[in-house]
């Protein structure tokens, strides 16, 4: 999940003033994090608070459902003003949120953490949908999360980028490449005007740091296509230890104490093999 949020950094200064080639320094003092930041960090907030009340699939996927919407409130509460969508943004801050049939990309920017704790496939498709339509209830939406929380966990699993592009053609149309759309492409919001250009993006680069830049490149809104991009980047690559510390530098305490556990909450699923819910009862 830092893939996305190093996305969201190095694309932050260029969302509103695009930059449409591949040279640009990644961290200057422009750059801070936005609202794709926040919510992917509550994502895995809420997946990290859900794993202790494990007792079944029906509980847990309830669990996670609630403590999805309770964690996006309060991450979105204590960070107001990072560039939520209006509608979004009145979601935040509703006594009783419900889904407003979205199709927006905040459905596939924050999406990431789904995709490195589910163990089983399965649970892959069923987590994100869980997470997803509490806000982004329209089937593009589910859609996206689904295509993206899956490449990213095709990548864990050390399929190729080949075989990832081959799973990834059963929900898009990836039949273009970045220099064909890089001069016209525009600032589109929604699930499919931005997740297949993400894809692509991932799919051309070489590097991590490669799959970044050419995301930026494209222009539209760059810091959320930049953190869908380096969600996959980070799972297929791995992060530079240079880029990883850059960009810790930009958060504050709590959310890089959140990254902190998550990275303990990984490690020790790991070891456990609790995030298989197949061995749970
Ligand atoms: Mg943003």
């Amino acid at each position: 999940m830092l893939g996305a949020v190093i996305g969201d950094i190095v694309g932050s200064r260029f969302e509103w003033n695009n930059h449409r080639n591949t040279q640009f320094d990644l961290f200057t003092p422009e750059n801070f994090f936005t609202d794709d930041t926040v919510m992917t960090f509550a994502i895995a907030q809420a997946l990290m608070q859900a794993q202790d009340l494990i007792q079944d699939h029906a509980s847990y996927d309830k669990a996670l459902s609630q403590l999805t919407v309770k964690s996006m409130q309060q991450l979105g509460r204590m960070y107001p003003n990072r560039g939520y969508g209006g509608q979004f943004g009145r979601w935040l801050i509703s006594p009783d949120p419900r889904p407003y049939g979205s199709w927006g990309n905040g459905a596939a920017m924050r999406i990431s953490p789904i995709g490195w704790v589910a163990e089983k496939e399965t649970d892959v498709k069923s987590w994100a949908t869980i997470v997803t339509r509490v806000s982004h209830d329209h089937e593009e939406a589910i859609k996206a999360a689904g295509a993206v929380a899956r490449a990213i966990w095709l990548a864990r699993h050390n399929f190729t980028k080949h075989e990832i592009g081959r799973s990834m053609e059963n929900d898009y149309t990836l039949d273009f490449c970045l220099d064909d759309i890089r001069p016209t492409y525009t600032f589109d919001v929604s699930c499919q005007g931005s997740v297949p250009q993400a894809l692509v993006a991932f799919l051309e680069s070489d590097s991590f740091e490669d799959a970044i830049r050419l995301a930026v490149s494209i222009g539209g809104d760059s810091d959320t296509i930049a953190a869908i991009t380096g969600s996959i980047a980070e799972a297929y690559y791995g992060i530079p230890e240079d880029i990883r510390q850059q960009a810790l530098n930009y958060l504050d305490r709590p959310l890089r104490q959140i990254y902190r556990a998550w990275e303990q909450f990984l490690i020790n699923s790991a070891l456990s093999g609790d995030q298989d819910l197949g061995n749970k009862p």
